[in-house]
C-alpha cells in the first residue's frame, strides 16, 4: 500500500528520485526508489555533508553499520572510513571474519585518533551510555564530532533505563523487553534506555561535551519521520576564552 509519494532530490544516492511511504510508520517504510535509505539514513547523510563537508577525506569510525543508506556511501566514498561491530567474547581490537570489533564502552583507538564517530540507532542499546559516551570523546580529536540518530522516543519526559547489567553479568529488566533490527544477530538487539531530549545533558555529565538536536522536515529530501532528530556532539579545536 502506497501513503503518499513525492519526487524529491536523494541525500544518499544524490539523484533525483520518487520517494514512496508504504506505510504511515515513515521511519522504516518511507523509501527511496533509487537507494532504498530510509529517513533517519538521509537525515544522518545531510547533516555529515553540511557540517563536516570534507567528510571524505576524513577518519570515521561508524560502529554497527547498515549494509545501505549512509553506511554504504561512507564506505564507498571515505577512504579512511573504519566499520567496526561488537561480537560478544572476541578480542577488542581484533578482525572477526574481516571486520573490527570494537566495543563502544572499551575502543581501543588512541586517544583523538577519530574525525568522525558515526552511529546510527545505536545509543539506545548500550548498557553503559555514560562510559560509551566517555569512550567516543576521549578518541575524537579536536574539532571532531560524533553524528548520530538515537530514537529520543521520551522527548520532553527524563531519560529511562529499560534494562541494566547487574554485577554479576546477568541483564536485568525494568521495563517489558523490547527489541530491535540487526543485522548480526537474529534475536534483535535489546532497547536498554528510552532516551529524553535530556540525552545531551547526559553526554555533557559523562564527557563535557555539548550536543545540538537537529530536526529536518524537508519532503523534498525525504525527510520525515517520527524520531527523525540527528544530534551532534562537537569536541571543539582550539578554544580560547573571548574577552
Ligand atoms: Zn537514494
Amino acid at each position: 500500500m502506497t501513503v503518499f509519494q513525492n519526487d524529491g532530490f536523494c541525500p544518499i544516492c544524490e539523484h533525483d528520485v520518487t520517494f514512496i511511504a508504504y506505510n504511515e510508520w515513515l521511519r522504516d517504510h518511507y523509501v527511496c526508489q533509487s537507494c532504498g535509505s530510509v529517513p533517519r539514513e538521509r537525515a544522518v547523510m545531510a547533516v555529515i555533508d553540511a557540517y563536516f563537508p570534507m567528510w571524505r577525506e576524513l577518519r570515521i569510525h561508524e560502529s554497527s553499520p547498515a549494509k545501505g543508506g549512509a553506511s554504504r556511501r561512507l564506505a564507498l566514498e571515505c577512504a579512511d572510513y573504519v566499520p567496526s561491530q561488537f561480537f560478544p567474547g572476541r578480542v577488542r581490537g581484533a578482525m572477526v571474519d574481516g571486520v573490527l570489533c570494537q566495543d563502544l564502552e572499551q575502543l581501543t583507538f588512541a586517544d583523538e585518533s577519530i574525525d568522525l564517530h558515526v552511529t546510527q540507532d545505536v545509543m539506545e542499546h548500550v548498557f553503559h551510555p555514560d562510559q560509551v559516551f566517555k569512550e567516543i570523546a576521549r578518541t575524537l580529536k579536536f574539532g571532531g564530532a560524533h553524528i548520530f540518530t538515537v530514537p529520543i522516543v521520551n522527548k520532553l519526559a527524563p531519560s529511562e533505563r529499560r534494562a541494566r547489567i547487574d554485577p554479576a553479568g546477568n541483564i536485568v529488566h525494568l521495563k517489558p523487553e523490547q527489541y530491535h533490527g540487526n543485522p548480526i544477530s537474529d534475536r534483535g538487539s535489546l532497547v536498554t534506555v528510552d532516551w529524553g531530549f535530556d540525552i545531551c545533558q547526559h553526554i555533557f555529565d559523562a564527557s563535557g561535551l555539548f550536543t545540538q538536536i537537529l530536526h529536518i522536515d524537508d519532503l523534498g529530501r525525504g525527510i520525515r519521520a517520527e524520531y527523525i532528530e540527528v544530534l551532534i556532539t562537537f569536541k571543539p579545536s582550539g578554544f580560547t576564552a573571548l574577552d
